[in-house]
């Protein structure tokens, strides 16, 4: 899919990032270039700058966050303005950012030193489920405190479907949904957040596929394809599960499995028959 950009080339700004004392002291300038990825069509068809990115404003807001912070490193100063200017700006989905260093003081002649960094919201589908205690709450919990983290947005929530049990383990229903999200985590930071819930939740784990207050899964992380020893994304275990693949179809129906090249109506009906 093609996407549109706006372009900020070289925007000037004197600020005080640096390893040396001096830099810090005495500040230099630093000259910044953005890709700010987004979608204007609807801008452009209205004519509205409400409905784009205000290049103006985001000028203002790179020159407030490179002031108002001291970094030492360019590579952190890149990293923490991509990151704030992502969450300030709802019709961010993108950012490529370089910052250069045009006085980078090494006693030796060059035109720039620079960071460039990439970063976005992911798309992400999570699995959730609950078969102990009380069940709503426990999904309502979770779900809470996904959306807490100030890295994470859930966008959307299935209906919670009740679902008996797999694995034969003599165990309560099971309360099922899936939501998705978008965020600014890697694949492991999600994983990592999402154990983290799993613990504050106080999820048991005595009986492999036994009873849990609460079970978490990765379903989707974009397009991508993960196979490492913690993490399978796509979910293993999706085209086997209509307790995944009902809610899934309720809040993405179209979606394509990127392994299997079914969308997910298609999986529910492959495993239905
Ligand atoms: P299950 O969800 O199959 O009932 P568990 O939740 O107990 O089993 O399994 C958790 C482990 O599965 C995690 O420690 C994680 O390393 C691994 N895992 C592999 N792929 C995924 C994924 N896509 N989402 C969540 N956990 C995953
Ligand atoms: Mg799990």
């Amino acid at each position: 899919m093609e996407q549109d950009i706006i372009k900020i080339s070289n925007l000037e700004v004197f600020a005080y990032h640096g390893v040396l004392k001096e830099e810090n002291s005495l500040g230099q300038k630093f000259i910044i270039s953005a890709e700010l990825f987004t979608d204007i069509s609807e801008a452009a068809k209205d004519d509205d700058i409400s409905k784009s990115i205000n290049y103006a404003s985001v000028c203002k807001a790179i020159e407030k966050f490179l002031k108002e912070n001291t970094f030492k490193l360019i590579e952190t100063t890149a990293d923490k303005l991509a990151t704030y200017l992502l969450k300030k700006y709802d019709r961010l989905d993108r950012i490529k950012l370089e910052i250069k260093k045009p006085w980078a003081p090494i006693h030796m002649s060059l035109d720039t030193v620079s960071v460039q960094v990439e970063r976005g919201w992911h798309k992400v589908y999570l699995g959730i489920g609950s078969n102990l205690g009380d069940k709503e709450a426990n999904l309502t919990e979770a779900i809470k405190l996904l959306n807490e983290d100030e890295d994470c947005d859930v966008i959307k929530v299935s209906s919670l479907l009740t679902t008996e049990p797999v694995g034969g383990v003599e165990q309560d229903d099971f309360l099922n949904g899936a939501l998705l999200l978008r965020t600014l985590k890697t694949p492991s930071e999600l994983l990592e957040l999402i154990g983290k819930i799993e613990k504050e939740l106080k999820r048991e784990r005595i009986v492999h596929w036994g009873p849990r207050t609460i079970d978490l899964d990765i379903l989707f992380f974009d397009n991508d394809i993960i196979q490492t020893k913690e993490l399978t994304i796509p979910h293993k275990e999706i085209a086997n599960r209509l307790f995944v693949l009902n809610p899934m179809c309720e809040i993405a129906p179209w979606l394509r499995h990127p392994v299997l090249g079914d969308t997910m109506i298609q999986l529910r009906n492959k495993l239905s028959e």
